[in-house]
């Protein structure tokens, strides 16, 4: 058995003691006689996965009691219409701010939807290579919402934008559970599994439960599945769930806490990326995009040398050799999914929890290789 480092962006790098319980119990879990794919979700052997992932997640997040944890299916790009049709309710007006792609599609969802956008900053000026800092925000808002990290441009909120009484909304798709958080000083949390959690099929929602509403508040035409209070009255099984996703999300949860909870695992994800991010501060041949203060301990893009921007044809097509030359021989060297996004070009190294030091390392010493012989 081979196994590559994989630095995808997501889907992405599973714990491999995580896999290892999986294939264990792939022909039969326990003593059911039966996979857990095939199982009843109503069953009494399933009953107990699903709500042991959910009191996983509300210990190693420590979520207040006037919370729910959700677990709902369509991925982080159905939450951006989800937040807009439960909580645009009101003034239907909300406040975004621009950080990137994940964060404007977001906005234009809840326009879509008939939600007047409020655009309140961005870091559009640099090509989303920063986080605006956003001290206060005051205004007849529904909601105010941010892309707590930025997995195509690499940005990070190194800090939490004061609401006051305005819900604040986070999309944590590609951080959470990658460090610790106040889930108190948030109306809702969302993410996507597919990058931190769990191979992809559900999304986690934690709200407070005075913002889910009645059905008949809110926007009008809401599908009943896309109520948070239909998925809040049912214990996340109004419908058929994902069942083996969050079977293997519990798995690995208890894997996180084993690392010490989200303290632990952000003691390691910092040492990871410091690693990386040292060697790209130091080195005269490939260099981070994003701004210090604003690093994803997550998603890495970095840039070579041959990245000049001077605009002229040669330089872009050396360029474009380059890049390419490196994800060719990394994949040859065990190293995959390195390629960047067309936004920012040139590689990015995504180092979820799952990811380890020896991985980073490894990646790391083929950088040092390849700068050499370029
Ligand atoms: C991947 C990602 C999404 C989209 O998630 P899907 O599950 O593919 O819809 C949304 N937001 C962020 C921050 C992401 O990284």
């Amino acid at each position: 058995m081979a196994r590559v480092y994989n630095f995808s962006a997501g889907p992405s790098c599973l714990p491999e003691e995580v896999l290892k319980e999986c294939a264990a119990e792939m022909m039969e879990y326990g003593t059911t006689g039966q996979s857990v794919m095939e199982m009843s979700h109503r069953s009494s052997a399933y009953e107990p996965i699903i709500q042991d992932a959910e009191a996983m997640i509300r210990k190693l997040m420590n979520v207040p009691e006037n919370y729910k944890v959700l677990f709902v299916q369509g991925g982080g790009s159905t939450q951006f219409a989800m937040v807009a049709q439960n909580l645009g309710i009101k003034n239907k007006k909300a406040a975004y701010i621009e950080t990137g792609v994940w964060a404007k599609k977001a906005a234009a969802e809840a326009k879509h939807l008939g939600v007047a956008v409020d655009v309140i900053a961005s870091s559009k000026d640099k090509n989303y290579s920063y986080i605006p800092k956003v001290e206060k925000v005051e205004g007849d808002y529904d909601y105010v919402y941010i892309c707590f990290n930025n997995t195509i441009m690499g940005t990070h909120y190194e800090y939490i934008p004061e609401t006051g009484n305005i819900p604040l909304v986070a999309d944590m798709s590609s951080c959470i559970l990658s460090e610790e958080i106040d889930v108190s000083k948030f109306g809702l949390i969302f993410a996507g599994a597919q990058k931190n959690l769990a191979p992809a099929g559900v999304t986690l929602v934690i709200v407070r439960e005075d913002l889910i509403p009645e059905p008949e508040n809110c926007l009008p035409g809401t599908p009943t599945m896309s109520m948070y209070k239909t998925h809040a009255d049912n214990d996340s099984m109004y419908n058929t769930p994902p069942c083996y996703t969050i079977y293997v999300l519990g798995k690995v949860l208890h894997w996180i806490e084993k690392k010490g909870g989200a303290k632990g695992i952000n003691k390691l994800n910092v040492e990871k990326a410091k690693y990386l991010y040292d060697y790209l501060d130091s080195s005269d041949f490939y260099h981070a995009t994003t701004e210090v203060g604003s690093r994803s301990l997550m998603n890495v893009p970095f840039l070579t040398k041959y990245s000049t921007n001077d605009g002229s044809e040669a330089a872009l097509a050396k360029e474009k050799e380059i890049n390419s030359k490196f994800v060719k021989e990394a994949e040859a060297a065990g190293l995959v999914n390195l390629k960047g996004h067309r936004l920012v070009g040139g590689m990015r190294a995504s180092i979820y929890n799952a990811m380890t030091l020896d991985g980073v390392k490894a990646l790391v010493e083929f950088m040092k290789k390849f700068a050499a012989e370029n």
